[in-house]
């Protein structure tokens, strides 16, 4: 089986197992689609098969050739995997590296695979000078760019490439992934959270802590003086490097209870959440944000006359 370890996106495993089945590999692909839903994963499987050196068409990867074997201990010449080297984006130098590399012929097996994560942090530069190889790859050439800001990329890249488009994964596939990894399904809160993001299911499985406590500061808010609050509330303030899926989590705990209670309280709420969203992401301080936050929340429950 193909991609067998890889869940979701079942339209795309039959696209690219045909591929490789026909024989009919194109020279440069774009996997599009939101953070954390495989793409990557795909990008490495899809690489394998193209790689694979076994004459049975329908069994690829064959785990067996010699191509197989070299891939699996990361050791496959005819591989390439380009990731921003900083973290942040994928520089000139790194492309220049590939086509200095991608001129010599494969050694093991009949193609070359590069792989390019997180493609659309590629500098103007890099993508004008990668534009050339995609104009003119080698015969034996694969390129396939994994990204999923497509407006990060020059129209003259996206016209070279055969897109393959990723779809958000169906609650029901992450709940499936959930029971075999975990022994557990997700709480329908979390998985609106997730928004179909395997890796946002991931690590949201292991703060599960902080998310209840998030229900306790709500809890809090609704019942408590400030000061108990604030003293309350010192896992949001920790929460600083995932506080947009927190604040996201919230959110959605009050969209429930407003929808529950018709109560417009709740609805101010989100909104202020929403602010406190939009002021984070133009860094503003942090502490300033979350003190801020709390307080007018607290007023819209406390306070007889609020300006909302
Ligand atoms: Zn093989």
């Amino acid at each position: 089986m193909h991609f067998e370890h890889i869940i979701g996106n079942d339209n795309v495993k039959s696209l690219l197992t045909h591929t490789i089945r026909t024989n009919n590999i194109l020279h440069s692909y774009m996997f599009i689609g939101l953070d954390g839903i495989g793409k990557s994963l795909f990008a490495k499987d899809f690489a394998n098969m193209i790689l694979c050196t076994s004459t049975d068409f329908t069994n690829k990867p064959c785990g067996l050739c010699e191509a197989c074997t070299l891939y699996a201990s990361s050791n496959h010449p005819d591989f390439m995997l380009i990731e921003p080297e900083d973290g942040k984006s994928i520089k000139i130098e790194q492309i220049r590296y590939l086509q200095e590399k991608i001129a010599e012929k494969p050694i093991t097996s009949s193609k070359k695979v590069y792989v390019i994560n997180d493609s659309d942090t590629m500098t103007k530069e890099a993508q004008n000078c990668l534009l050339k190889t995609l104009e003119e790859p080698p015969e034996y050439a694969v390129i396939i760019l994994v990204l999923s800001n497509e407006s990060q990329m020059l129209p003259t890249i996206k016209s070279r490439c055969t897109k393959i488009v990723f779809h958000a994964l169906k609650q029901d596939e992450l709940n499936a992934y959930f029971s075999l990894h975990y022994g557990n399904t997700l709480d329908d809160n979390i998985l609106k959270v997730c928004n179909g993001s395997i890796k946002k299911a991931i690590e949201t499985q292991d703060d599960m802590e902080l998310y209840t406590q998030m229900n306790t500061i709500l809890h809090s808010l609704e019942q408590n003086d400030m000061i108990d609050v604030w003293n309350n509330s010192d896992s949001l303030y920790q929460a600083k490097d995932k506080i947009q899926s927190v604040l996201e989590y919230i959110s959605i705990v009050l969209m429930n209870q407003l929808l529950y209670s018709q109560d417009m309280r709740y609805a101010n709420c989100i909104q202020i959440i929403e602010q406190t969203k939009k002021r984070l992401t133009s860094n503003a301080n942090f502490d300033m944000c979350i003190d801020n936050l709390l307080l007018k929340m607290w007023e819209e429950f406390h306070e007889k006359y609020s300006w909302h």
